[in-house]
Parts: structure tokens; sequence; C-alpha cells
């Protein structure tokens, strides 16, 4: 028997993105029934559990760096916003800052940078060797000219993130599906609803696409190619021969490496491997951390030249192959189509402000709290690209 249900609007895609806008309308009153579809309630595969949870206002460009000011502010009181009769959610929250080093190469990179956050109230602070030596004592600086240091910024536990979105979202009346979405119901211009793998119908006029790595299919089930790809990315857990006494900060290395404390004082480090083709691969290899991630480790922490590699995993970037950036907003043509996908590697850290912005879109029709027309579809049809320098 074929079961149609309807819904005000349907989230398909549950993960911190989706969640967060359903927490969001919720929260700001949307008047009507949320429907957030996951085929996955385990959230295994999906991008927000397996990334590294951090979050940095060291970016190039204005609306990037407004998101993430008004998400790290939302992430400082999550615990309180996210409180329910159950309890707060403690998600780790490390605020140790966020450590670009700088060569030759890259200095005036840094330098342009600052200036330009400073002028969006960020108090990124550029520091010579000497000073950047006080940060962490074993690092070897022959070939650098300083750092640029945002303090406040740091990492958390991307799970309990989304753990306290999704009660906190079911709390305020949001249903959650443990469906997959296979059709988008589309006919002409107009959005008629969804259909599941269990053969249901779900009537609705509005949908929002935040479907992650699978946000390129979801789009294209409403005949809208959105350029988003599934890209591996993979994370290591290494053990040095002596750990540190002292806190690391976020450390993003001139040869792209970026390295961080974990619990026990373990490292977790990464670099995004630019050849990786697009594909659902999971598969982690430690071949990679030995030919290119541990020379660049053992170059610039002596320290690491001893360590044993203890474990990692691959997760998948939502790589928007035009631009690297965030697609936020409904379609120009298709009303009512929404989407939020494609953030390349800083999806995360953006998620509460974007689950503010599309919360003000959908029910206000404009946005007030952050201005991000620029990452609107419509730059993909104008040939528009918005360009971010820091991308990790
Ligand atoms: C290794 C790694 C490290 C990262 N580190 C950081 C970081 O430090 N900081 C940062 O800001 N970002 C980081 N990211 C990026 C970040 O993880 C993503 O930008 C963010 O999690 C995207 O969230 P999402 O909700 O869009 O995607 P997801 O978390 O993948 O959620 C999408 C959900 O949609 C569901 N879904 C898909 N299709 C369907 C369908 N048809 N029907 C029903 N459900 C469906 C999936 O099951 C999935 O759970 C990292 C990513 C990786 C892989």
């Amino acid at each position: 028997m074929n079961r149609e249900r309807t819904f005000d609007l349907l989230i398909i895609g549950g993960g911190v993105i989706g969640s967060s806008i359903a927490y969001h309308l919720a929260n700001d009153g949307f008047d009507g029934r949320i429907g957030v579809f996951e085929k996955d309630p385990t959230y295994e595969r999906s991008s927000t559990v397996l990334s590294v949870g951090g979050i940095r206002r060291q970016f190039s460009t204005e609306v990037n760096v407004r998101l993430s000011k008004y998400s790290l502010a939302f992430y400082q009181e999550f615990g309180e916003r996210m409180e329910t009769e159950g309890g707060r959610p403690e998600i780790d929250f490390k605020p140790r800052g966020y450590l670009f080093l700088g060569s030759e190469k890259n200095w005036p990179i840094l330098v342009r940078h600052q200036a330009f956050q400073k002028l969006l109230g960020v108090e990124t602070q550029l520091l010579n060797v000497k000073e950047t030596l006080q940060l962490i004592p074993d690092l070897n600086t022959e070939d650098l000219v300083g750092s640029s240091f945002s303090a406040g910024d740091g990492y958390m536990d991307p799970h309990s993130v989304l753990q306290g979105f999704v009660k906190k979202a079911r709390h305020l009346g949001v249903e959650y599906i443990h469906q997959e979405v296979v059709e988008i119901l589309r006919k002409g211009d107009r959005l008629e609803g969804v259909k599941t793998k269990d053969g249901t119908t779900y009537v609705s006029s509005s949908i929002v696409n935040t479907a992650g790595p699978y946000a390129g299919e979801v789009g294209r089930m409403a005949g809208i190619e959105i350029p988003v790809v599934p890209v591996r990315r993979m994370v290591y857990l290494v053990k040095p021969s002596r750990l540190f006494d002292y806190d690391l900060p976020l450390v993003i290395d001139t040869s792209g490496v970026y390295f961080l404390h974990e619990a026990g004082k373990q490292i977790l480090t990464g670099k995004s491997r630019k050849e990786e083709p697009p594909g659902y691969n999971l598969q982690w290899d430690r071949t990679y951390f030995n030919e290119e991630i541990w020379p660049s480790l053992g170059h610039r922490i002596p320290l690491f030249d001893e360590l044993k590699l203890m474990s990692g995993w691959a997760g998948l970037y939502e790589m928007n192959q035009w631009d690297f950036n965030g697609i936020i907003g409904e379609h120009p043509e298709v009303r009512g189509f929404y989407m939020a996908a494609g953030f390349s590697g800083h999806g995360f850290q953006q998620a509460p402000a974007v689950g503010k912005a599309l919360s003000e879109r959908i029910q206000l029709g404009r946005y007030e709290t952050i201005d991000v027309r620029p990452l609107g579809y419509e730059r993909i049809l104008e040939g528009r690209k918005v360009l971010e320098e820091e991308v990790i």
C-alpha cells in the first residue's frame, strides 16, 4: 500500500547542516510541520561525524569570515542553547586558536588577510618567529618568517554537536524520518514532494537539499545541476615518542599539513590530497601518511621524526567544483527548492550561521543576520566565483 504524508517543509539530509536549519527554523517560530530525512541514523558515513570539528575565522572573503564569526559565538553557548529536559550537550570545545605558519612565500598573503579580518572585527594576530616559538617551543622555524594566530578559534566533538542539534530540533517538534529519498516530485517549476525508498510519498512544496556529499545526486533528482561531488579526505592519529606538556593550537603548516592535539596528547593530522579523484571512497590508507604527511611533520617538529601511527579514518568532503565554497539559498527558477551544500571542508564550522540564514530566507524571504547572497546558486548561473584563498 502506498502511503502519503504532508509536510510544510522537507529537509533531505540530517547532518549538521540539515539539523541546524531544522533547529533554527523551529526555534525561530516556523509555523508548520518540518520533516528531516536521514538515510543513515547511525551517521557512520556522514561528513559531520568524520570531520575534525575545527572552527576558524581566518578566511579571506567577507561572507566566510562572517559565517564563522557568528558560528563561533553560537558554539561558545551551544550547551545552553541546546539544553532540553534531557540535559545539556557537552561538545568539548577547545579554544586553542588556529595558527597559520608563514614562510617568505605566503607571508604577504597572511599579512593581507590579517588586515582584512581585523576590519571585520576578528583580532587575528601576526606573530614573529620568537612569538610563534612561545606558543610551540618544539617548532622548527628555519624556513618561517612568522605566523598568523586567531586566539579563541578551536575545535570540538562534531558528533556531540550533531546530537545536540538533532535532540533540540526534535524537542521543538521537528520529525526525523529514517528513510532514503529516491525521487523528487516536480511539475514544471513547482515542487510537489518526495518519494522514499519504502514507497511513501511526502507532499510538500518546499524542499531543502542538505545531503552533504550526495547533494549533487539529490539536485539531479529535481533536475537541477549542483556541482557538488564527494572527495575523500584522510585523517591520522599518531603518538609521538615524547608527549608535549603544553597544548598545541590547530596548526596549518606551510606544506598544507595540519595538526592538533587529541585526547591523551596524541596528534591528529591530515592534508588535503589535491589529486584525489571524486568518488564515494572511504578507504583509509597508511601510504599517504608515510609519503606525504610524515616528512612535513618531521620537518616542522623534529620530535615527530619518531612517532607511531595509531589509527585514522577517511571521510568525504562535499566538494563544490565551481569555487570550493558553500552554495546557500533558493533556486532562482525552481521556487521552494533550497540548498545548503558544497562547503568543501568548512561546513561544520559554518553550520550554525547557515541554519540561521536559511531560516530567515525561508520565513522572511530575506537575510537579516548575515547576507549570504554572495554564496547563492545564482553565481553559478551567472559565471561568478567566490574566491576564498584559505581553503584547507
Ligand atoms: C576528514 C574531514 C575533516 C573535516 N574537518 C572539518 C573541520 O575541521 N571544520 C569544518 O568546518 N568542516 C570540516 N569538514 C567538512 C564538514 O565535515 C562538512 O562540511 C559538513 O559536515 C557537512 O555537513 P552536512 O550536514 O552537509 O553533510 P553530512 O554530515 O554528510 O550530512 C548529510 C546527510 O545526508 C544524508 N543523505 C544523503 N542523501 C540522502 C538521501 N537521498 N536521503 C536521505 N538522507 C540522505 C546522509 O546520510 C548524511 O547523513 C571535514 C570533512 C572531512 C571529511
